[in-house]
């Protein structure tokens, strides 16, 4: 990453895309795909109450909403919560080299196993991001249990 743009800046679109979810109704998750100099590629949120499609998250939306890469190797990938399973697979799956969280403490998803593996990884527990999970888990326990995939929660339906 250039010295020019710094982490938090970067985390300011992903959050911009939380909140346009939470506006729509849905989770607010937010994230972008930047390239090395800091210039967008794609941006997103997650849908799954919006295109009721649990496999939106906005890792993946930011990252379809890019387009085709050769390479991913310079690529930063921003989230606002700490990225899942499934959104740390596609980190790896394609080799994106850098990944910047915005919080880790509603959540702590794959972010040590990607840094393990090489991806430099910034965790920057911004405290907005982590006021905007709070609230929206305190006041959606059911949507939240479905979304991080809590087993009994899913088999109870
Ligand atoms: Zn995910």
């Amino acid at each position: 990453m250039t010295q020019a743009i710094s982490a938090r800046q970067l985390l300011e679109v992903a959050y911009d895309e939380a909140q346009l979810g939470l506006a729509e109704g849905g989770i607010p998750i937010g994230a972008a795909l930047f390239a090395a100099d800091g210039t967008l590629l794609g941006r997103g949120h997650n849908r799954r109450v919006q295109s009721g499609d649990p496999s939106i998250h906005a890792e993946t939306d930011a990252f379809r909403a890019a387009g085709r890469r050769r390479d991913y190797g310079s690529t930063i990938m921003v989230t606002t919560l700490s990225p899942c399973w499934y959104c740390s697979g596609l980190v790896r799956q394609f080799g994106i080299g850098a990944v910047i969280v915005g919080e880790s403490q509603t959540f702590h998803g794959g972010h040590d196993w990607l840094a393990e593996h090489g991806v430099a990884v910034t965790v920057l527990e911004d405290d907005r991001c982590v006021e905007m999970m709070t609230k929206f888990i305190t006041e959606n326990p059911a949507l939240w249990n479905e979304d991080i995939g809590v087993a009994d929660e899913i088999e109870a339906r």
